[in-house]
Formats: structure tokens, C-alpha cells, sequence
């Protein structure tokens, strides 16, 4: 058992002020492997406090050092590469090659990018030739920042490489479920040499350290990723300061396949759902299907969606794993089970554990078809292996249960008619609307409308996240 129960705060590795032990359990066995500690108010204050102190010779770092010690910690990233992957492995069940080639893959490219970024970015400029005024960016102060358990390193990558490149201080509060990837980066960035007190990091659960941070007087923004519950949450708790609040919360994608689309786009839709075992906040979970191609979609959703296997994390090989936890695993059962009870059709999949495993929480790739928008699982963000297949006939249908929902992160669109595809894309209201399969680049902007969240997290906007814009007149 990792015994990982001290906390990362002022460049040093500190006991929690008040014991409070909490297992991290490794899904695919249902075991412990690790033990953290969950914080109390008085080690969120000890972290909050470093870092205020560390701000006033932080934010006055220029640029150059700053990307000097990213560039550090981009070195050190590489040499611990496969170790960060085979931890997510463990602790969030991702297959162990998926967690090389997108987990861990996902932490260097934002690290890639956001140096690439901060090379370019102006902290300051003139507001135009004829004016004597000056646009000054500064550091916001000290930064909150909350992830969850589902792409972990990804996730933290995209709050802290921002808010250090920026010249903020902060406290990271990872998901405790999955909170081992980020303690080996707080190794990682201690080894980079970043200042004591800069960076620091406190485990607990939400209702502790989690509403510490948000109601924090000394902490002057909270940048969180999770679900919109507790978004909701966070927004109120952080309310009497003020401070501001980026939330990436949750999603129920629409993935539209028009009958002109190219030929594998059903199955393509399938693989992208089923990733992750479903766990992604952008996951195309309804894919809404012309009438006219509607029984050859289901036939190809179906074959597809029995060809996927389901397997032990640490195995190798192209499989999905278990879902995290047994909350996430029984909370996904009840669903598929409520999807039955609606009268939707289970075409594939299912509430049993796959062939052969008996323990893990291991979920069939599961399919409904005959989803009615208005039906709970295609409401409810499911987050596991589970679509809800729905027909529609006309392309202002298609749009219109696409947006019903209170939604807007990521939605797909499948079509060969590129004028088609433009026009569409722009009617769906979410931050992303991916074409024909296309991937979003580095350092595009990721982020929801509604209740998907207010933030916008990679490249210059992520950068933008974190900075106060000042006005000042009479520079020349
Ligand atoms: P969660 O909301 O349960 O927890 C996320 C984090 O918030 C954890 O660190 C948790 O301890 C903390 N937390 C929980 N309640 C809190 C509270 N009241 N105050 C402060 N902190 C609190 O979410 P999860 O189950 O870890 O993650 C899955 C959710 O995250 C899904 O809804 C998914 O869509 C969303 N997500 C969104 C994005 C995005 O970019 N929009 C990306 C990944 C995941």
C-alpha cells in the first residue's frame, strides 16, 4: 500500500494537521493501493497563506524565467512519461496503452503548447497609436484549482501550466479518487525548481477542502472542473468574495449523422462514446440518425459496440476498462436499468458484467435505440459506456434536438455536404462542434455555454483565464 498521506505545501512534503485517512482504490480490482489524507480548514489556510506570500516576488518574474522553469518541467515530464501513465492506469482504470497514448500524452502536449503560447503572449500593450493609454495584463493572485477524477493529468495540466505561466500562486485540490497522477507532478514540479510556496498542494473531498478553497477570502479565483452539481456549488460558496469562478462542468453531446455521411461515421461515433469506458465531460452520448439510414446505423452501432472489449486496465491491448468507482458504477447500472424501464430498445450491452470478469466495475458497452430526447438517458449525463441512438428526418429537427438540452460542450456532426456541415455547426449552441471526426488543434479553446460551464481552458484563452486586465492612461 503507497502511503502518499502528507501534502505538498511550501516546497515541502508536510503531515495534515489532523489525520484523516482515505483509500484510493484500483477499479479493475476493487483493492486499495494507496492511502492519502483528505485536508482540513487549517491545511487549506497553512497552503493559502504560502501562497499569498509567495505572489508578491512571483508575479514580478518575468516571462522568460517562467518559461525557462516550464521548459524544466517539460524535461522532467518526459523522463517520468510512463510512470504518471501507469498511475492513472491504476487509479482511474484507464487501459494502460490508452493511458500512455492519451493520458500522459495529454499533459505534455498542453505543457508543448502553453510554452509555445506564453513565447507569444503580450502581457502589455498600447490600446492604439493615437491614445497615450496601456493595456496592462497581470497575474489574477491566488488561484483554487479543483479537477476530477476522469482525465486527471489532462485536467490539471490545463489549470496549473496557465496559472504558472501567468505568474499566480496556487492551491490544487485534485479529485480524491484519483489523486496519486497529481501528487508524482507536484513531485515533478518540485524537481523543476519552481519556487517554495508557488505551487502547493492539499487532497480532500468536496465538501471539505473543496468549499474551503471556494468561500477562501485570500483566494481571488477558483478555476474547477467536475459536474455541474457541483459547479452550482462552488458558484454559491464562492459568491460573498467575489472571486472570480471558471467552471468546466459536464455535457450531454449530440453526434448528428446525416444520410450522406462518410462511411464509417456510425461506427467512428461509437468508438468515440465507448473511450474513456464513456467518461468523458464531450463524449458524443446521443447520436441522432437520419430516418433514411436509421436500420443500417443501428445494425453497424450494435456490431460495433459488441466488438469492443472490456478488460483489466493493466492488460495491454486495445480494450476499454472498468468505470472509476462503485458510486459511478451503480449510479450507471440504475440508468441502464431506467432506460429498460422507459421503454427505450437495449440493443447492445446491458446492466450484467461483461463475459468473463467478476470483479472490477467493469460496464458493457451499451447501446439504446428508439430514444425519445425527452427520456432520462438522454437527458441525464450518464458518464459511462452508454449511448441513446435517435432518429430524426429534417436537418432543423436534427439541430433542435441537438440544443434541447441544458448542455452546450462538445456536439459532432457527420456529413459529406460541407456547406451543409458549416451551417449546421454554427447553429449548435456548445463551445465545440466537431466535423466529420476532425480532432480540435493544440491550444484551441475548450469550453461549454449553459450549464457546460463558463471557462475556456488551452492556448491564449486559457491564458487569458487567469490574468486581470488594467487600463492605464498617461504612459507615453
Ligand atoms: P465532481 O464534481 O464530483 O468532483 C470534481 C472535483 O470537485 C473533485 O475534486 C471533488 O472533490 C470536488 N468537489 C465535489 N464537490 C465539491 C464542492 N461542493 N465544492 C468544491 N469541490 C467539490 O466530478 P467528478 O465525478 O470528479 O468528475 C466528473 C464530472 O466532471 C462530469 O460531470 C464531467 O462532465 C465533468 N468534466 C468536465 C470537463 C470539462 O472540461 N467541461 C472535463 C472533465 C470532466
Amino acid at each position: 500500500m503507497l502511503d502518499k498521506k502528507n501534502f505538498y505545501i511550501d516546497g515541502k512534503w508536510i503531515k495534515p494537521t489532523k489525520s484523516s485517512d482515505f483509500e484510493v482504490i484500483n477499479p479493475s480490482n476493487e483493492e486499495p493501493f494507496a492511502v492519502i489524507s483528505l485536508g482540513s480548514k487549517d491545511d487549506t489556510d497553512k497552503a493559502v497563506k504560502v501562497a499569498k506570500e509567495a505572489f508578491v516576488k512571483w508575479k514580478e518574474t518575468s516571462k522568460e524565467e517562467r518559461i525557462n522553469l516550464l521548459e524544466k518541467l517539460l524535461k522532467v515530464y518526459k523522463k517520468r512519461f510512463n510512470e504518471i501513465a501507469s498511475v492513472m492506469s491504476m487509479e482511474m482504470g484507464a487501459p494502460i496503452d490508452y493511458a500512455i497514448s492519451t493520458h500522459a500524452a495529454s499533459g505534455q502536449s498542453h505543457l508543448e503548447d502553453f510554452i509555445l503560447r506564453l513565447k507569444n503572449f503580450k502581457f502589455g500593450e498600447s490600446f492604439d497609436l493615437k491614445s497615450n493609454n496601456y493595456i496592462s495584463y497581470e497575474p489574477i493572485g491566488v488561484c483554487g484549482l479543483i479537477t476530477p477524477w476522469n482525465w486527471p493529468i489532462n485536467q490539471i495540466a490545463l489549470k496549473v501550466i496557465p496559472a504558472l505561466s501567468t505568474g499566480c500562486t496556487m492551491i490544487l485540490k485534485p479529485s480524491e479518487i484519483a489523486p496519486i497522477s497529481a501528487m508524482l507532478f507536484a513531485e515533478m514540479i518540485d524537481e523543476a525548481g519552481f519556487p517554495s510556496g508557488v505551487f502547493n498542494l492539499v487532497n480532500g473531498d468536496g465538501a471539505g477542502v473543496g468549499t474551503n478553497i471556494s468561500a477562501h477570502p485570500n483566494i481571488d479565483m477558483i478555476s474547477f472542473t467536475g459536474s455541474t452539481r457541483a459547479g452550482k456549488l462552488i458558484s454559491k460558496n464562492a459568491a460573498d468574495t467575489i472571486k472570480r469562478v471558471c467552471l468546466e462542468l459536464g455535457g450531454k453531446g449530440g453526434n448528428i449523422v446525416f444520410a450522406d455521411s462518410y462511411p464509417n461515421a456510425v461506427r467512428d461515433g461509437i468508438r468515440n462514446v465507448m473511450s474513456n469506458s464513456g467518461q468523458s465531460c464531450d463524449a458524443p452520448t446521443r447520436m441522432l440518425v437520419e430516418k433514411s439510414i436509421y436500420a443500417r446505423a443501428v445494425k453497424e452501432a450494435t456490431d460495433e459496440a459488441n466488438k469492443i472489449k472490456v478488460d483489466l486496465a493493466s492488460k495491454k491491448g486495445d480494450h476499454i476498462g472498468p468505470v472509476v468507482s462503485k458510486v459511478q458504477y451503480d449510479k450507471i447500472i440504475n440508468l441502464i436499468k431506467s432506460g429498460i424501464k422507459e421503454g427505450a430498445t437495449l440493443a447492445a450491452g446491458g446492466p450484467e458484467l461483461p463475459n468473463g470478469l467478476k470483479k472490477g466495475y467493469f460496464i458493457r458497452p451499451t447501446i439504446f435505440t428508439d430514444v425519445s430526447n425527452n427520456m432520462g438517458i438522454a437527458k441525464k449525463e450518464i458518464f459511462g459506456p452508454v449511448l441513446s441512438i435517435i432518429p430524426f428526418e429534417t436537418e432543423e429537427e436534427a439541430i433542435a434536438i441537438t440544443n434541447d438540452t441544458e448542455y452546450g460542450l462538445g456536439n459532432y456532426l457527420q456529413t459529406e455536404d460541407v456547406k451543409k456541415a458549416k451551417r449546421v455547426a454554427k447553429k449548435l449552441r456548445s463551445g465545440c462542434v466537431y466535423i466529420n471526426g476532425n480532432s480540435a488543434a493544440s491550444g484551441t479553446p475548450f469550453g461549454g455555454y449553459r450549464q457546460s460551464g463558463n471557462g475556456r481552458e488551452g492556448g491564449t484563452w486559457g491564458l487569458e483565464e487567469y490574468l486581470e486586465v488594467k487600463t492605464i492612461t498617461g504612459w507615453k
